[in-house]
């Protein structure tokens, strides 16, 4: 690892204040980071690195009425067993307790879940061999090349990359909101493609708090090849809003989590073994898979058809 000055924040004002200040940026638990500088990832290095952890307060987990807030460095091991999101948030709790394994879990926060980078294979190969779209470059060699564990629904900003947040998909289900260090951003709005990132921050704005609407029943499954320890090939998240709406999401299957809205309307009259395969159904209707993916559509309308049935269950 190359050399830089690590500051420990104590407020979000001044973590905010200096990350916008050239050529900064923030660590968490550091299980993301920490990777993509030791592999010199990333187009530019970082010269100074802000520690949000040592920001009192910002890993609380609290009631506000009829939602939860949730500090940006709460743990995901602690978000997994708090009775509080295993009751009104299911689906977040199941997410947390199903990303990676619980030595990292006990590291990394929601924050970074929400801001890690992607985990295409080109953009994380060590020294910058493959100069991407996503890092500015002109091709994505993951388009001609080994996209096995890419996009089904095609490119977004130059970028096939699949979304690997476990903990977006449920977000998104939930209605939830992240709240910044300058603004309120409707989860479901929050990721995108944008350069290096996955998310829509700007410079030096930081992730506070994540505010999650109670739900009456929300779930969460998963899809990985090793059950252990492993990214999601797809994950799926759904949940009741306040309304009796059904809302479905998606992850794994675009550079970004997909709401389902075509799933969401087949069961709108209620879940059914019927309606949760027409809405799997509907769900993939506008897959279009690369040379090597086409069996995620498969995995992916079983997942959707299975978190429906749960959901109902
Ligand atoms: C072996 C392994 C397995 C993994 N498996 C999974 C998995 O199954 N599912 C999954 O979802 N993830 C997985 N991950 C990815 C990662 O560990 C998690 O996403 C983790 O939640 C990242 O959180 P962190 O606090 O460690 O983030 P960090 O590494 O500290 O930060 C990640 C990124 O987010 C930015 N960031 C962090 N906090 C904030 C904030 N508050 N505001 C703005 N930017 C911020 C950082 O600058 C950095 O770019 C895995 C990682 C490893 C190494």
């Amino acid at each position: 690892m190359r050399k830089f000055t690590h500051l420990q924040a104590s407020t979000i004002k001044e973590a905010s204040q200096n990350g916008a200040r050239g050529n900064a940026m923030v660590i968490a638990g550091g299980t993301d980071l920490l990777g993509t500088l030791k592999d010199e990832i990333l187009p530019v290095y970082p010269s100074v690195i802000i520690d949000l952890k040592t920001i009192e307060g910002l890993d609380k987990i609290e009631e506000e009425g009829d939602s939860l807030l949730i500090g940006a460095v709460a743990k995901l091991a602690d978000i997994a067993s708090d009775e509080t999101v295993k009751k009104h948030c299911q689906a977040l709790a199941e997410a947390s307790g199903k990303v990676a394994s619980p030595t990292i879990r006990n590291m990394a926060t929601l924050g970074g879940n929400i801001c890690q980078m992607h985990r295409c294979w080109y953009f994380r190969t060590p020294d910058d061999r493959f100069h991407c779209s996503r890092k500015g470059g002109s091709t994505c060699p993951a388009y001609l090349g080994d996209n096995r564990y890419h996009s089904i629904f095609g490119i977004q900003n130059g970028c096939i990359a699949a979304s690997s947040h476990d903990t977006a998909p449920a977000l998104i289900a939930l209605g939830a909101t992240v709240i910044t260090s300058k603004r309120e951003i409707l989860a479901e709005g929050f990721f995108a493609a944008n350069g290096f990132k996955s998310c829509i921050l700007e410079d030096g704005e930081i992730v506070t708090h994540v505010r999650v609407p109670k739900s009456k029943k929300s779930v969460f499954e998963k899809f990985a090849l090793r059950k252990s320890i492993d990214f999601p090939i797809v994950n799926c998240g759904a949940a009741y809003d306040d309304g009796g709406k059904v809302r479905v999401v998606m992850g794994g299957v675009y550079p970004a989590p997909l709401r389902l809205t075509a799933a969401e309307k087949a069961v709108e009259k209620g879940i059914t073994e019927e309606t949760a395969a027409k809405a799997a159904d509907a769900a993939m209707a506008d897959a279009v898979p690369l040379s090597g993916n086409a069996y995620k559509i498969e995995i992916a309308r079983t997942m959707v058809k299975r978190t429906l049935l749960r959901l109902e269950g």
